[in-house]
């Protein structure tokens, strides 16, 4: 076959034309050091980006996650352990590059998401990993709420907000008040949106050394849990997770579970009787078999994100725990959950 000049050239910028859109697509896609499970830019629904990722001991990435949906400008932080630190590791790895920053000309790049784009704090409980950076940028912050169980909310005024270990920052106990955190109990399984965002939130208590909570949000249609720190039902005996899971089951006949971010925070060596209310990679497998055998849509399964948070960072020489937990997990993953180690500074669309 023979082309003549002017199709010839017409075919060349055709194809020219293709490659700058596939490259153009894959920018977009795979840009700003961003990781999904499967969904793309435009299917996705939620963001997470991970403040710190780790269960302790190391200051500076303790758990912490900014969630918004991705039409909103407008973040929930999902526990507070490290916040200026991670906001400011996030943003060197180009992890709000797709949030409409406002531009308060008084503030840097962390003062603008610190004081314009996060709306509230959800505290699973008052663990210090879990509100170090909340209680460190108090007396910076702008006024916003604090979502938490009535119990979380009474440790956190107890032991910190009480003009002892901590200015009092919120709207309640000990006088005087400063008012800027205004303290929202929330009760178990009882929906409530979330100011300034269009998300709403249903906590349930989660069995830990103390109470702790996951957080269920909502979106439309759309489902996302975070849990806080947890044990397993079988060494906890109070049923908490069979109960989130019936929950999750239930709602998913409807609805789409988009993603969880659920704790492992030691490798399989760890002894049952030394867990102090956590989980193991063991242990996680289990609860999530049985939660996969309560559902009726298992193709939710293939693209729902299972970040993993709360790894435990060690001290022992030639020792990755994460390394470890990952294979330990996947050696096991016979029904293909997506699991993913949340690292500092991520973002991920689900
Ligand atoms: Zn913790
Ligand atoms: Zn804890």
């Amino acid at each position: 076959m023979q082309l003549d000049k002017k199709t010839f050239v017409g075919s060349q910028l055709k194809q020219i034309c293709i490659c700058i859109f596939l490259l153009l697509v894959s920018c977009r896609l795979f840009g700003g050091q961003s990781q999904s499970p499967t969904p793309t830019e435009t299917d996705a629904i939620f963001e997470l980006v991970t403040l710190g990722d780790a269960g302790g001991i190391q200051d500076g990435n303790l758990s912490a996650f900014l969630f918004r949906v991705l039409s909103e400008p407008n973040y929930i932080a999902l526990d507070a352990g490290t916040v200026i630190n991670g906001i400011n590791v996030s943003l060197a790895n180009n992890a709000f590059k797709y949030l409409e920053l406002n531009k308060d000309k008084k503030l840097s790049l962390t003062g603008n998401i610190l004081h314009h784009h996060i709306k509230g704090y959800l505290i699973s409980h008052a663990h210090l990993d879990h509100v170090a950076g909340l209680l460190i940028a108090a007396p910076d912050d702008s006024n916003k709420p604090i979502y938490a169980l009535k119990s979380v909310n009474q440790t956190m005024q107890d032991s910190y907000f009480n003009w002892k270990a901590w200015p009092n920052f919120t709207n309640r106990g000990i006088q005087p008040h400063l008012n800027k955190y205004q303290v929202i109990d929330l009760v178990p399984q009882q929906g409530l949106s979330l100011k300034n965002t269009q998300l709403k939130v249903t906590a349930f208590s989660l069995s830990h050394s103390v109470e702790s909570t996951a957080f269920v949000i909502e979106y439309q249609n759309n489902l996302f849990v975070y849990f806080g720190d947890t044990g397993p039902d079988e060494m906890e005996k109070q049923g908490n997770l069979a109960a989130i899971w019936q929950y999750l089951a239930k709602q998913m006949q409807t609805k789409t579970l988009r993603g969880l971010v659920i704790e492992v925070s030691f490798d399989n060596q760890q002894p049952d009787n030394q867990l102090f209310g956590h989980l193991t990679p063991k242990w996680l497998l289990s609860e999530l078999t049985y939660f996969y055998s309560l559902v009726e849509q298992k193709q939710q399964f293939q693209s729902m994100g299972v970040i993993i948070s709360h790894i435990k960072y060690s001290l022992e020489s030639g020792l990755d725990p994460r390394d470890k937990i990952q294979q330990e997990l996947q050696q096991k993953n016979t029904l293909g959950f997506n699991f993913m180690l949340a690292k500092q500074g991520q973002r991920i669309i689900l």
